[in-house]
């Protein structure tokens, strides 16, 4: 065992604004949208990118105890899996936009 940061949510601050889940690169925040969130600290690397993105302050970076090894395999598989799927949105999202827009030049 070795000690590793990690991020934490203190959640009665939380106003589960949804921030800090799309700004985290590696998929280790869970919540919705108007309830608190938390941080999943088994997939977190703690790479600090959510805790100023937070508006209310509620993240900070705390030290565990955990063998960096057994997480090296989610973080990636996480990481990876959150790239492909931003890549698959955009996608999308450029579709549903020229599909609109042929629809208004056509009408
Ligand atoms: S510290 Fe990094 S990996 Fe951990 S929850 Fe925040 S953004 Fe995600
Ligand atoms: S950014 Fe902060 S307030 Fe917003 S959901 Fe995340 S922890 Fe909660």
């Amino acid at each position: 065992m070795n000690e590793r940061l990690v991020a934490n949510i203190d959640e009665k601050n939380c106003i589960g604004c949804t921030i800090c889940i799309d700004s985290c690169p590696f998929d280790a925040i869970i919540g919705a949208q108007n309830f608190s969130h938390r941080v999943n600290q088994l997939e977190c690397p703690g790479c600090k990118i959510c805790v100023s993105k937070c508006p209310t302050d509620c993240i900070e970076i705390i030290k565990i105890n955990q063998n960096k090894d057994e997480i090296k395999e989610k973080i990636k598989f996480n990481f990876q899996r959150r790239k492909i799927r931003k890549k698959n949105l955009e996608k999308f999202q450029k579709e549903n936009i020229t599909n609109q827009l042929n629809k208004i030049l056509k009408s």
